[in-house]
């Protein structure tokens, strides 16, 4: 599988394929269009302005991570290849189309699936993928993730955290969790900078984006969604987060005791009971992925409060494109059935990979 000259040995020697899970594109007509949204200006989602202002502009890094982005063929292949990458579960880059009016939003996600899955038709041992799907316009949203994933063999949804400053949680938007869980496919809830109501302490300190402030608002997103009854009213739906749990690993105990006590007292007219505590939804609907947190501690701390069939390997491909990562990964003190549950296993359960 992999292309001569490459640095790293195949990892099908060490008993398993490398899976990245988190792994972005966007098509050049959408930062095309995301160039125009600033230029028109207007009322304009902070913190997309300050993302996409850096990644569009004119700094080495941001030119190298956006011509990165959108490129899902030979290139990409290289760089898989020169780091031991089997294969790349690829999605949307962040925002996708969830800064668009619904129609535009709509419209742009059929345009991107479309173009995902010829992509993979071109590779199909290399590449699968997510669906975009545009929340804004929410029975949209849950035909465009059908089509996607029964004629486009997409396998789930990527949806970058809030959508115009709106989450998850609010059932106007369950159509969509009907269609995952209905469809047997998972959601995965990308991060995204704060949302606009939450943006400016974060960004007073440079901490919007990925230092802390997308953990922030992706662990806030998820944790709503825990708390409204979502998981009781669709408990076959499935979601994925990256970074680990964006935190939410480190809090369950505190999490548990406190939300027991808010539904006990009469302070909070919308915390409701729950069939399970807010940690059995993490550890039964969720999986997290090690997206840009290759660090052993933590991957070790989720694999045993979460369990080893729920951690699954990320690169953040091209934002995090760094190869020696893959070592620290490799070189876990697990055994091997672990790794391959890591690398591989999990994500092909998970997304369906086999079918
Ligand atoms: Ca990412």
């Amino acid at each position: 599988m992999s292309a001569p000259g490459t640095t790293e040995p195949s990892s099908a020697n060490a008993g398993y394929l490398r899976i990245a899970t988190e792994e972005a594109f966007a098509p050049a007509e959408l930062l095309q269009r995301w160039r125009a949204l600033m230029q028109r200006g207007g009322n304009l989602d902070p913190g997309f302005v300050d993302q996409w202002g850096y990644f569009l502009g004119e700094s080495p890094r941001a030119k190298g991570i956006a011509a990165r982005l959108q490129e899902i063929g030979a290139q990409r292949i290289r760089d898989m290849d020169e780091t031991g990458i089997a294969r790349q579960i690829l999605s949307l880059t962040n925002p996708g189309v969830q800064i668009f009016d619904a129609a535009t939003g709509t419209a742009l996600a059929a345009t991107f699936n479309d173009q995902l899955a010829e992509a993979i038709r071109a590779h199909p041992d290399r590449f699968s993928g997510l669906a975009a799907i545009a929340p804004q316009n929410p029975a949209g949203a849950a035909k465009e993730l059908e089509r996607g994933v029964r004629k486009l063999g997409l396998k789930g949804a990527i949806i970058n955290s809030h959508t115009q400053g709106e989450y998850l949680d609010d059932p106007k938007f369950w159509d969509i969790f009907a269609a995952a869980e209905s469809l047997n496919v998972p959601v995965y809830l990308h991060p995204s900078t704060p949302s606009p109501r939450m943006y400016a302490p974060f960004a007073e300190r440079g901490l919007e984006g990925a230092i802390y402030g997308f953990a922030v608002e992706t662990s806030l997103h998820l944790l709503r969604i825990i708390v409204s009854g979502a998981f009781d009213r669709f408990p076959g739906l499935r979601m994925v987060v990256g970074h680990l749990g964006e935190g939410l690993p480190y809090w369950l105990s505190r999490i548990d005791f406190f939300h027991r006590a808010n539904v006990a007292s009469d302070r909070y007219a919308t915390v409701k009971k729950l069939n399970k505590k807010p940690s059995d939804y993490l550890k039964e609907n969720i999986w997290v992925t090690t997206s840009g947190m290759a660090w052993e501690p933590p991957i070790l701390y989720c694999q045993q409060v979460l369990g080893v069939d729920r951690v699954l390997y990320a690169m953040d491909y091209p934002y995090q494109f760094i190869p020696e990562e893959v070592k620290v990964t490799d070189n876990l003190p697990i055994s091997d059935q672990d790794k391959k549950k890591l690398y591989q296993s999990n994500a092909e359960r998970v997304f369906g990979l086999g079918a």
